[in-house]
């Protein structure tokens, strides 16, 4: 049976030594502040908002939200944008994702000055990462490698195998693991003999928004298992979250496996308050 990451609890430590450096900061006379814009029409990213307001206002962070109706135009946010980018009393401003379909979100976010981008996402920001120079990184994969060291003293020379390749985590994390010595492997939806790749992970990280997609027969014995997938599915007339990952299969045979919820969700958000602290303080 797997060791349980439980991703609640080494968030909650990690927050507790974030909040103490928000108050060293705020003695130094700086008062982090992140801009959350959001004009999703996804009524998920309502709750994510609200988690991520939540979790600012416990470590001492100043937040800020602007929501939009769906109908607001990208000339409207794109206005909005540069007023913050203006505004030094914001050190991070978040486009919340997605964006109404007719809206081009990279557009939007290259908008964003680099060094208040607080999700990573800006072109320059991703360049910097790819090209290994020091700037914002996204939140989910910071929080990813954060678990995977949990259990892993040194990484260096393991099979790592991201599944899915957005900007947001495939491609970000599969370039920190690579950072970290790590032999990766990056498959999508074009990948031919997956769950044969999948087999030769040391680590295995799915983040492909599929349930159940990661079988027992995906999994070495002994590997670490990092679900990021986050979906909502109705079981038996209940509603309930679940993973990428068939939990209760892969369980018997991972060495260590993450939970969905409260495995790599509330690390993202704590990385989104790290990343605020960090844009604050350069
Ligand atoms: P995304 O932009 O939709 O990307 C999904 C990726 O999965 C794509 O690269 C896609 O391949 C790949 N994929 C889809 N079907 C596949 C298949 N059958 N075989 C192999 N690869 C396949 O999603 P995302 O934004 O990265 O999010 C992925 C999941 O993580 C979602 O469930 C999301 O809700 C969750 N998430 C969770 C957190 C958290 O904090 N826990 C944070 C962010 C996202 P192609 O590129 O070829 O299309």
């Amino acid at each position: 049976m797997a060791q349980l990451i439980n991703g609640k609890e080494i968030a909650n430590d990690f927050c507790q030594d974030l909040a103490s450096k928000v108050k060293e900061v705020k003695r130094r006379g700086i008062f982090p502040k992140i801009a959350m814009i959001n004009a999703s029409d996804d009524p998920s990213s309502e709750i994510y908002v609200a988690k991520k307001m939540a979790m600012t206002k416990s470590l001492g962070i100043l937040s800020e939200v602007y929501k939009y109706s769906p109908d607001v135009t990208q000339e409207e946010l794109a206005s909005l944008i540069q007023k913050l980018n203006a505004d030094a009393s914001v050190h991070g401003i978040l486009l919340q994702s997605p964006l109404p379909r007719r809206m081009i979100f990279r557009e939007l976010v290259n908008l964003i000055r680099p060094d208040k981008d607080v999700d990573g996402l800006t072109t320059i920001n991703q360049g910097r990462l790819f090209s290994g120079e020091p700037g914002i990184v996204p939140c989910t994969p910071q929080g990813v490698l954060h678990l995977v060291y949990s259990v892993h003293k040194s990484i260096a020379g393991l099979q790592a195998v991201v599944l899915g390749r957005s900007s947001i985590v495939g491609r970000p994390l599969s370039q920190l693991l690579l950072n970290a010595n790590c032999t990766v492997t990056l498959l999508h939806s074009y990948s031919k003999n997956l769950p044969e790749i999948c087999k030769t992970a040391d680590i295995l990280v799915s983040a492909v928004g599929s349930p159940m997609f990661v079988k027992r027969s995906f999994i070495k014995p002994g590997t670490t298992v990092i679900d990021v997938g986050i979906n909502r599915i109705e079981e038996n007339g209940v509603k309930k979250i679940v993973g990428d990952v068939n939990f209760e299969e892969v369980f018997a045979i991972a060495g260590a496996i993450t939970p969905v919820p409260n495995g790599v969700g509330p690390m993202t958000v704590s990385y989104l308050m790290s990343n605020v602290l960090q844009l604050a303080c350069c």
